[in-house]
């Protein structure tokens, strides 16, 4: 076998990696590896609409199944590279086989982090499509579902589940959920909106154990002050963890995800990483992060494919992700450590779901989500991304546009410093990581 490129993950990350080397004119052999029997697929909808009925499984692949073939990428489904041997530059299979190569690309993503206290029984965890439609199907017999984790998962599925008439039990064990992630301004928007929805959202609440049947099947939970639940399924969505076992073996530096630089270039110059595994040196906000979400992964690959070509690259895009909940639909653009922000504006209104909310710092947008306002995206990133001190009566009045306000505010900021702003090199203590 002559050497190749070789992608470890056939999740989102990796087929973008093979697409992007595609792009960029290499003609060399790409062998992108995947544990999963799937082709690569796209996780968000396993959550929403296709957990909810309501989409086809054909929507969630990455490429036509045909795809793979006709730009000559050697899709290995059902196979895992169990081990990377740096010293010979070859992978290792599962199956004992050894594959020279010439680069390799982890995308391995992450895995989700098992409850603690779930000893030995069967909880749900939604990761894989296999989880989805099992998830689906359950909901169909089911009356009532305990959710333990008021994060991502923990709400988009207590909408799906609500949506499916099923009654639910969400155990937050802080004070609001996504506290951590929006501060408590708009975490209440989403305590408000499940509530509104018929959600039995418990917060501050500690998990004592799962209680199983005779089979070991979960059919409720225990919590800490003795508050028995029952229901009949329990779904987890404690976090995910990033999978860097194989980069740990292989000597590679793993912080918090595998460490790569700006060009996603691993501390060994023929390995690189992208993905929800890849902990990235971001040069806008001056520090690494490891995001684990959609956009991430879909548009860091093109970055990587260009580095392990030798070509000049960085990975510089405003953090963004998006999430959709009963009839709240979102996107968030931006960066924020948990108090990390001095005030939240709020333009448009709450009360109609139909806003932009902007926490900023010293008048500088840090951050903006915008909740079922559309095409405004690409202008809060680049408020975020210039760093520029805005007026904020004017951000906070939806009679502006925001296009005038962004530009209002480089005008003033050019008149200020004699210069237009280069843009921030923010850096900032706290967790380098978002979910
Ligand atoms: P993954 O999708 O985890 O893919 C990695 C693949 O590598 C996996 O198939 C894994 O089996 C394989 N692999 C691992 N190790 C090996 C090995 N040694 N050998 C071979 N293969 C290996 N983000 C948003 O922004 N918005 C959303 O609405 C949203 N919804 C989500 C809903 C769900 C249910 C989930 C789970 C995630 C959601 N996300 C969302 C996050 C987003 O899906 C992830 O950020 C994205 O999937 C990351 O892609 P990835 O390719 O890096 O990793
Ligand atoms: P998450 O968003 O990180 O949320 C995890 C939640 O579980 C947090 O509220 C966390 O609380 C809580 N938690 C952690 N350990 C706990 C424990 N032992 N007991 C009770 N609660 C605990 O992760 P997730 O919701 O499980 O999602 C998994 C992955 O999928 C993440 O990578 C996420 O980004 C991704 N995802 C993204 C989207 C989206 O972007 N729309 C949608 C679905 C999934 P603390 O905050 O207090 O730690």
């Amino acid at each position: 076998m002559s050497e190749a490129f070789v992608i470890v993950g056939a999740g989102l990350a990796g087929a973008k990696a093979a697409e992007a080397l595609r792009a960029q004119g290499f003609s060399g052999r790409i062998l992108l590896f995947g544990t999963e029997p799937e082709r690569p697929y796209e996780r968000p909808g396993l959550s929403k609409s296709f957990l909810q009925g309501t989409s086809e499984r054909e929507n969630i692949y990455v490429h036509p199944k045909h795809w793979y073939a006709e730009h000559h990428v050697e899709l290995r489904t059902s196979t895992t590279v169990t081990a990377i041997d740096r010293e010979h530059k070859h992978i290792r299979l599962a199956n004992g086989q050894q594959v020279p190569y010439a680069k390799v690309l982890l995308a391995t993503g992450a895995s989700p982090r098992e409850l603690p206290d779930a000893g030995p029984h069967s909880v749900y965890y939604l990761r894989r499509v296999e989880d989805a439609i099992q998830l689906r199907f359950a909901f169909t017999k089911a009356k009532r579902v305990v959710i333990v984790g008021g994060g991502w998962i923990g709400l988009e599925v207590a909408a799906a589940a609500r949506a499916a008439k099923v009654e639910v039990v969400l155990l937050e064990r802080g004070e609001v959920p996504l506290l951590r992630i929006l501060g408590p301004e708009m975490a209440k928007v989403f305590t408000d909106l499940h509530r509104s929805h018929g959600v039995d959202l418990r917060t501050g609440a500690r998990l004592g154990h799962i209680i199983a049947n005779a089979d070991g099947r979960a059919k409720g939970v225990e919590l800490v002050d003795g508050t028995r639940i029952e229901a009949d399924l329990v779904v987890v969505g404690v976090g995910a963890l990033p999978n860097t076992a194989l980069a740990e073996a292989a000597g590679l530096a793993v912080d918090n995800g595998i460490t790569v630089d700006e060009h996603l270039r691993t501390s060994d110059p023929d390995i690189f990483a992208a993905g929800d595994v890849a902990n990235a040196f971001h040069p806008m906000l001056g520090q690494h992060i490891r995001m684990e979400h959609w956009f991430n992964a879909l548009s860091q690959p093109a970055v990587a494919a260009k580095s392990m070509l030798g070509l000049e690259a960085s990975y510089d895009q405003v953090p963004y992700f998006y999430s959709d909940q009963y009839e709240l639909g979102m996107e968030y653009s931006g960066f924020v450590v948990p108090g990390g922000y001095d005030q939240v504006i709020v333009r448009g209104s709450t009360d109609t779901l139909e806003f932009v909310a902007f926490w900023l710092k010293d008048c500088r947008v840090l951050a903006g989500m915008n909740v079922n306002i559309w095409d405004v995206t690409e202008t809060i990133k680049e408020l975020v991304r210039s760093g520029v001190a805005v007026d904020v009566v004017k951000l906070s009045d939806a009679s502006i546009p925001l296009a005038d306000v962004l530009a209002n505010a480089k005008d003033t900021g050019a008149k200020d410093t004699g210069a237009k702003s280069a843009g921030p090199a923010r850096s900032a203590d706290g967790p380098d990581q978002v979910h």
